[in-house]
């Protein structure tokens, strides 16, 4: 085992192979709060890359409603509960250590074991911890869809409380998932033909189709379960992070990076996505005028779905305003209640650039923000704030301009002569 530095973790972690990062990695934004759980993504996904035999049950992309849904069947639960277990075998505790945050440990210090660490605690002979989801368990892939926790209402069934933040007494939110192209893969830790490489270019993770022979190792010990069996091929599939609009060489792309067919296609428009700078160590190269960065790094706004899994993975969420905050931190780590702070009275940077999410599917790489008047000013978190009108401007990877939105909506009024046309 090697030791190599996590710094969503905010320490070193044991990991099979020795450092080595990408010169970029792909990542995205995924705002909770905006998703209507349309499963647009979940179809575009499918219609670009899971249509063939044997890959029915495939949904690299899905939108599971939580707490109770998920994809597979439970998946989160179980390897929460391994994870759980392997502690309470080894008499240690999962806790975090919030205070001691710093440059390269921006939610504190994990304290626990990850799945590869308890691997190697448990003598598993694995590199890390997981199981083979049965086939039933993936057969419904939306099951128990918008499905709240229990109503608390009078006898009718009406609230007598009503809904008030900050928590909902009766919620669910929609989980977005896709393959996170993890910094520290499980599924390449634990393949033993290595058939499963981080590209150098964009940090996406891709299963070698002529070296797989289906053992399904990535299927067992992907904590996410992102990796999936073909039984036609006899050889595992997973997202593929849509390489060619990413490497620009998609016909629509003009020769610059695309954001992806789930990205793009998005109507709630919760999604960002795109490339970030790493440098040779593994740490994010500061660049604040890069939308993720700052919004990641910079605000920490968008944080990593069960960090303490420890595979680094490159997909964040904005977390759900009303949802409890223990089940929160337990998926987001502890940065969750400053996030929502954030998130709830947001900057006038972040205002601005929450207007870039699905602008335009060229993938941003710098914005600029153009000064506007007041528009507003009320209290959020008990606290003056106040709204401006503000205009975003983002470029792409050549410099030129792909997006212009201003934080309040421009109104149109259509000339009366065309008042009855389309
Ligand atoms: S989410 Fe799973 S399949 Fe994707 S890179 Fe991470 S470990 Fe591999
Ligand atoms: S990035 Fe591409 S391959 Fe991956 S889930 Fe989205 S649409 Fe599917
Ligand atoms: S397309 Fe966007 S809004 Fe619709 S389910 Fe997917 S992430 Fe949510």
């Amino acid at each position: 085992m090697a030791e190599v530095y996590n710094w969503q973790l905010g320490r070193p972690m044991e990991y099979v192979y020795e450092e080595a990062h990408p010169n970029r990695q792909f990542a995205a934004i995924f705002n909770i709060n905006r998703c209507i759980g349309c499963q647009t993504c979940t179809g575009a996904c499918k219609a670009t890359w899971t249509f063939s035999k044997g890959q029915e049950y495939m949904w690299w992309n899905n939108v599971e409603s939580k707490p109770y849904g998920s994809y597979p069947k439970y998946w989160d639960v179980k390897i929460l509960q391994q994870l759980d277990e392997a502690h309470q075998t080894a008499g240690r505790s999962a806790e975090w250590d919030p205070a001691q945050t710093g440059e390269q440990s921006p939610y504190g210090i994990y304290n626990g074991m990850t799945v590869t660490e308890a691997a190697t605690e448990l003598n598993t002979g694995n590199q890390a911890l997981g199981y083979l989801p049965p086939d039933n368990e993936w057969s419904a892939p939306n099951f128990y869809e918008d499905t709240a926790t229990k109503y608390q209402g009078d006898r009718l069934g009406i609230s007598t409380e009503g809904a008030a933040l900050p928590v909902h007494q009766t919620w669910f939110f929609y989980l977005q998932r896709i393959c996170n192209h993890c910094t520290y893969p499980a599924c390449a830790a634990a393949c033993p033909r290595k058939a499963i490489y981080k590209r150098e270019e964009d940090g996406i993770v891709l299963i070698d189709q002529s070296r797989c022979r289906g053992y399904r190792k990535c299927v067992e010990q992907c904590p996410y379960k992102k990796s999936m069996y073909r039984g036609t091929t006899h050889t595992s599939e997973k997202c593929v992070g849509c390489y060619p609009r990413v490497e620009g060489n998609d016909p629509l792309s003009d020769g610059v990076p695309m954001e992806t067919r789930c990205m793009a296609v998005c109507p709630g428009k919760i999604r960002l996505n795109g490339l970030v700078e790493i440098a040779e160590d593994g740490t994010w190269v500061e660049d604040l005028q890069n939308p993720l960065y700052y919004l990641i790094r910079g605000e920490q706004l968008a944080l990593p779905l069960y960090p303490q899994f420890g595979t680094e993975p490159n997909i964040y969420y904005i977390p759900p305003r009303w949802a409890p905050r223990p089940y929160l931190r337990q998926m987001f780590g502890p940065g969750v209640d400053q996030a929502i702070e954030r998130y709830s009275a947001p900057s006038r940077t972040t205002l601005a650039l929450m207007q870039l999410f699905r602008a335009t599917q060229t993938m941003v790489f710098k914005f600029e923000i153009e000064e506007g008047p007041l528009v507003r000013e009320i209290e959020r978190n008990g606290q003056a704030w106040q709204m401006y009108d503000d205009t975003v401007i983002g470029f792409d990877a050549k410099g030129r301009e792909v997006a212009r939105l201003s934080v309040v909506e421009p109104l149109h009024e259509r000339p009366k002569e065309r008042l009855n046309s389309i």
